[in-house]
């Protein structure tokens, strides 16, 4: 069964929904028997004969039914959530039942301090593991009341969350920074606005929290801001601060310290060895076994569990992050960024071949690279350069913007909006290596004005230059 509505609301728009889960059942395999449908009234629902029912009706039916409990095992799958990695195959992170209960009460108790009969308030989207584990099952676990905001920030103003606040008595609240940098742009003192008094820390997540965000929003609110460090694989925090357990400060910049259960280590990535020095960057990894909580395998997909988690680090069977980190010589770990080809766009995390797959499914593109480009706002944003099939068009401005945007709207259908890169910009040649792999580093290091570092494999170097020059045009 699928379980939908006829529509969300974004910004005061209704985004309708019918036509999209329409088309993801006509591509699908396995076709659901049936499709239960809240209609809010936000747009037309057109219902298919046999398949489709509405949950209105059905509702006032069975309302004081009695619905008994049903026992699984431990080890019995909760749920699947697709997260990207390097190839353009989301994978399904599968999740067990009496693990996860445990790691989420023990976090409510031990990192955000959430007491039974307070209310939670996760400004997350329920679809992301915050949304699963800090809006859904971990407030609820806890005895806590949840609020589940379907909306923008800013929406009717910059105070929409301060305001709810106040009026749900809210006491520990979970964001991301990129939403911060959104309020930044508002007038601060919405942050003053509303009795904040019951609300003891505000955690963020999801991307790397910049001093000015942290300070900004603390300064506002005067309470604390708690950065903790995650994955949709783990579903719940490998760094933070846990009171009680290790009852450590927070400090600038670092997510914290590895949470009880997680053996952290930093390894050379390519050696294996461990890094036991103050501040050495290596990869992140996780000596098993993983903690209650953390993903059982890849759904349906055992050996790409394996192979893709524990065997990327040379002569050692951990499990990688793929994030690479230090640990300065308090035990403080601070995150520096990927160590593949996945990019944090708002604190969604996209993998930069569904981008290119996308796009690459356009009729006229012969082939593409897209990067993640440093962004004020959204932490990264996707970027594209495409090779055309016809290029007929190039130089000719309007038909170079038409074709634009006929890719970002060819990316928003295949995975979202927030995947559509910020700019498509056409290339007559990709800069590649001699063994034909596409320089994705180099091209990202452009687009920032970085160094590019050593280009001695490269094929053209005509093919970069011609990067350069855009992207130059660009910031002219
Ligand atoms: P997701 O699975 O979508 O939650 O994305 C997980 C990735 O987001 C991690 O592997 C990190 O790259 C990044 N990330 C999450 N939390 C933090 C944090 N507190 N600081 C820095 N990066 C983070």
């Amino acid at each position: 069964m699928v379980v939908s509505a006829d529509a969300g609301s974004r910004g005061g728009k209704a985004v309708p929904y019918k036509a999209l889960l329409d088309e993801a059942i006509a591509q699908s395999t396995h076709k659901p028997e049936s499709v239960l449908l809240v209609d809010r009234g936000l747009a037309p629902l057109p219902l298919v004969e046999g398949r489709d029912r509405l949950w209105a009706p059905l509702r006032e039916q069975h309302l004081h039914a009695q619905v008994p409990c049903v026992w699984v095992d431990a080890t019995h799958p909760s749920y699947t959530l697709y997260t990207s990695g390097t190839t353009g195959k989301p994978k399904g992170v599968q999740r067990d039942t009496g693990g996860y209960a445990v790691a989420l009460a023990a976090s409510m108790e031990y990192i955000y301090c959430g007491k039974p009969g307070e209310t939670y308030f996760s400004t997350s989207d329920i679809g992301w593991v915050v949304g699963h584990s800090y809006i859904i099952y971990g407030p609820l676990i806890a005895g806590m009341a949840t609020i589940m905001y379907e909306g923008l920030p800013i929406r009717p103003d910059g105070g929409i969350w301060w305001s709810l606040v106040e009026k749900y008595k809210v006491t520990v609240m979970f964001s991301a920074p990129t939403a911060i940098r959104v309020l930044k742009k508002q007038d601060p003192a919405l942050l003053k606005k509303y009795d904040l008094s019951s609300l003891r820390a505000l955690f963020l997540a999801g991307e790397p929290l910049d001093e000015p965000t942290a300070q900004w929003i603390s300064e506002g609110l005067g309470k604390p801001i708690i950065d903790n460090y995650w994955q949709t694989e783990t579903g719940w925090p490998i760094l933070a601060i846990c009171k009680g357990v290790d009852d450590a400060p927070p400090k600038f910049g670092s997510p914290g310290k590895p949470v009880y259960g997680y053996n952290v280590k930093l390894l050379d990535d390519q050696t294996g060895a461990e890094l036991t020095g103050a501040n050495q960057k290596g990869v992140v990894a996780i000596e098993g076994p993983l903690p209650p909580g953390c993903m059982q395998t890849v759904w349906r997909d055992d050996a790409r569990f394996v192979n893709t988690y524990w065997k990327s680090v040379p002569g050692r069977m951990v499990y990688s992050t793929f994030d690479w980190g230090i640990r300065d010589e308090d035990g403080y770990y601070f995150i520096l960024g990927r160590t593949d080809d996945v990019i944090n766009v708002a604190g969604h995390r996209l993998g930069t071949r569904e981008i290119e797959e996308s796009i690459a499914g356009h009729p006229n593109v012969a082939e593409v690279a897209v990067v993640g480009v440093a962004d004020a706002l959204k932490g990264q944003v996707a970027m594209a350069f495409a090779v055309l099939k016809d290029a007929s068009c190039l130089g000719d401005t309007q038909a170079e913007l038409r074709l634009e945007g006929e890719i970002m709207k060819l990316v928003d259908r295949d995975l979202g909006a927030v995947a559509r890169p910020a700019r498509v910009r056409f290339v007559t040649v990709l800069p590649k290596t001699r063994s034909g792999k596409v320089l994705r580093r180099a091209i990202q290091a452009v687009c920032e004005s970085r160094d590019t570092g050593d280009l001695t494999t490269m094929d053209d170097p005509a093919a970069l230059q011609q990067i350069r020059d855009l992207v130059q045009t660009k910031n002219s």
